[in-house]
């Protein structure tokens, strides 16, 4: 319990000091037992050891707090925590220059960022956090990796991977960013070699259908970010087929202009490549690409490689063969397929067709060609390379036996540990000398399955993750909270939910989806760019907290901007915020501790039934304003209320001098009501201040407040 300071200046340093402690030792934020209320499970992303918060996590966290502590108020039994994304590139790299090894710098980091996780005020259940490096977490994701092995949602094959010199490592398609590296920004080389991918296609379609179905109307990004990634293009088939009767299908997107097709263009990666590629000439140029890569720069359609496979195809409709052409420009636009390459459809194939040797014109009967179209489609998503040459990822779990070649390590001999990599090991298939696998998953693959990891007790994650009866009780979740940079993330997730699904393993959730709302909030800008250290653009919140307060950088947030729009930080916002708290806690001072005896209501006069009315239209708007994530109107129609009480006190004092008991009482009712309505957003200051006017309990424990006269019906009337 807060006890009043009786200052006179808002100090938000010791406030918020003091309302923390009191809401860890009252337990406020613990992850309630099962009772009758309706469980909420709100998800937020874990943040990279990266050393220290930045913004962008900053407004994910406060979306998020304060939807949560909205949740809880409302009458949810609410499960909200948070972990640590600690393995991967990054952190070994930021390890490396400090001369450190990766454990320590992860331990480092995430003291520092649990820090100030925590002097912000975040409402988590700090007993439910996880760290993804740590053996008891680290040991699911090679649990996930035999089961998806099992299922053949993970396999093994030999492909052309993007390939990051700098970085010695392989990246997947998602980590190529404007042809770099997401990580250096270094040039990247396209090299063949043997790896393990994910089969993210085999969900494919349904992930696209269901993000229609599952999402609520009101969520048209959340639709429109997973059909990007998705990549689904409609369009035609039509097949094309060499002198020896061999058929390959090829797509194309509209059936305008295909009287201009000059050529059938084949992606490098099209998984029967080697049976098309067989000029003698066209092996070599092939192979010289498997051994050396080529580099992404070149994939403009100037320079991109084009590649003669050395036989010609017959289309219906077409007077003569056109030949086949290989070239990486199909993987982007089509994903790992074969295409009609139209001089008309489009300026890379146009320029493509202009490198092409000089041809004679061949003449298209285009009604045939038309009748031998049937509609198809394709997708852009691709299977994600899994497999990481370097040391910091969970080991995967097999072993190299010179008989029978890659071996899965049985489930019950995990967790292979980081000792366990490149040690002398048994084969488990037939028993003879073999090695332990060397490469690692990348970092991506636990973020397969730590969204559930908060769902599970950490005391039980030695023993139990997948098969954890709470998860039952929270899955799927209320809600997910990320940026918009997380949708390829959130896609994969899904299509793991449903290939456990399918598996048995998560056969209650029946719709294969892990969530049942999802915010993908934008990003915070600066200088009109997005905010990165990469960038030197970068505000410290650590620093704002320590000057400003927890509260005042909250406000800043909310109210900057819609959560799906992006917003240029600015310190002026930061002041006004911190000026509004000042007008807050300059009003309770002027209500005062003293509580008379309350008259009562008395709505005789206009301007009390004024202030009633605006007390029942913010209740009303805040409420839906909540439901909505609509954060930067939720805390704007509390400032608005803020301010209307202020213009109800001048306005009495107009009209008859000095403000009666009535007009007080009034008063007093609306401020609580107000602090109520702001705590998911500012608790510390309304914690405070509820204490100081002599009220019991905390705003922030506080039902949220039904407005008077409301039609809307509480989320569950029993708790309220
Ligand atoms: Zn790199
Ligand atoms: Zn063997």
């Amino acid at each position: 319990m807060a006890v009043s300071t009786g200052a006179h200046d808002y100090a938000p340093g010791v406030v918020e000091e003091r309302q923390q402690a009191s809401w860890g030792a009252s337990g406020a934020f613990d992850t309630p037992p099962p009772d009758e209320r309706a469980p909420a499970y709100i998800f937020t992303a874990p943040p990279f050891p990266t050393g220290a918060l930045h913004m962008g996590h900053v407004r994910s966290y406060v979306l998020a707090d304060a939807y949560a502590r909205y949740r809880r108020a409302t009458g949810s039994a609410v499960l909200f925590s948070i972990g640590f994304d600690s393995f991967g590139l990054p952190a070994e790299l930021a390890a490396m220059r400090r001369g450190e090894e990766p454990q320590e710098w992860v331990d480092n980091c995430c003291d520092t960022m649990r820090r100030q996780l925590k002097r912000l005020g975040l409402s988590f259940d700090w007993s439910r956090e996880y760290v993804t490096s740590d053996e008891e977490m680290y040991r699911w994701s090679q649990w996930l990796f035999l089961t998806l092995v099992e299922r053949g949602l993970v396999y093994q094959a030999t492909g052309w991977i993007d390939w990051c010199e700098n970085c010695q490592t392989s990246l997947a398609s998602m980590q190529v960013e404007d042809g770099g590296c997401w990580r250096c920004h270094g040039p990247i080389r396209v090299v063949h070699r043997k790896q393990w991918y994910l089969r993210v296609t085999r969900y494919a379609e349904e992930n696209g259908t269901s993000a229609s179905a599952a999402a609520a109307p009101e969520q048209p990004e959340w639709q429109a970010a997973q059909k990007a990634v998705l990549g689904k293009l409609d369009g035609f088939e039509v097949t094309a087929r060499a002198a020896d009767g061999r058929e390959l299908p090829a797509f194309v997107s509209t059936s305008r202009a295909v009287e201009e097709v000059r050529c059938v263009l084949m992606s490098p990666r099209h998984p029967d490549i080697d049976d098309w590629v067989t000029g003698e000439e066209s092996r070599e140029q092939l192979d010289g690409l498997r051994k050396g890569g080529w580099d992404r720069i070149e994939r403009g359609a100037d320079h991109v490689p084009l590649l003669w496979a050395g036989v010609d195809l017959a289309l219906p409709g077409i007077d003569r063969p056109l030949p086949l052409v290989v070239s990486p420009t199909v993987d982007s636009r089509y994903g790992e397929t074969a295409v009609l390459c139209v001089a008309d459809g489009n300026r890379t194939d146009t320029r493509i067709v202009e490198r092409l040797p000089v041809m004679e014109r061949p003449t298209v009967d285009t009604v045939a060609l038309r009748a031998a179209m049937r509609p198809a489609t394709r997708y852009r998503v691709r299977d994600f390379v899994l497999s990481r040459q370097r040391d910091w990822g969970a080991p995967i779990p097999t072993v190299a036996c010179p008989a029978c070649g890659d071996v899965p390590v049985p489930e019950r001999d995990l967790p292979v540990t980081h000792a366990d990599r490149g040690a002398a090991a048994t084969c488990p298939a037939c028993g003879g000398p073999a090695t332990h696998e060397r490469d690692t998953l990348d970092c991506h693959f636990d973020g397969l399955w730590w969204w559930l990891a908060n769902c599970v007790p950490a005391d039980a994650r030695g023993t139990q993750m997948f098969d954890h009866p709470e998860l039952r009780r929270w899955l799927p979740g209320d809600c997910l909270i990320w940026g918009v940079d997380g949708s390829g993330y959130v896609f994969d997730q899904r299509a793991i939910v449903k290939a456990l699904r399918d598996s048995g393993e998560m056969s209650w959730l029946e719709a294969g989806e892990p969530f049942e709302r999802a915010l993908l909030h934008e990003m915070v800008r600066f200088d009109g760019r997005k905010m990165s250290k990469h960038l030197g653009n970068v505000v410290e919140p650590e620093e704002i907290v320590k000057t400003w307060g927890a509260d005042a950088l909250r406000l800043a947030v909310a109210t900057a901007a819609a959560p799906r729009s992006s917003f240029t930080w600015s310190g002026d916002g930061l002041k006004r915020s911190h000026a509004v708290l000042v007008r807050l806690w300059r009003f309770a001072q002027r209500i005062g501790p003293e509580r008379e005896a309350d008259p009562g209501e008395d709505r005789g006069d206009p301007h009390r039934r004024r202030l009633a009315r605006w007390c029942e239209a913010a209740g009303k708007r805040i409420g839906e304003d909540m439901e909505s994530f609509a954060l930067h109107r939720a805390s704007h129609n509390a400032v608005e209320l803020l301010e209307r009480m202020e213009t109800f006190e001048r306005r009495v004092r107009e009209a008859r001098g000095d403000l009666d008991g009535h007009d007080r009482a009034a008063l007093r009712r609306a401020f609580l009501l107000l602090l109520e309505l702001s705590a998911p957003f500012i608790p510390h200051i309304c914690d405070e201040l509820w204490a100081q006017l002599g009220e019991a309990g905390t705003a922030t424990g506080r039902p949220w407040p039904l407005p008077p006269g409301s039609e809307r019906a509480p989320a569950t009337p029993a708790a309220l």
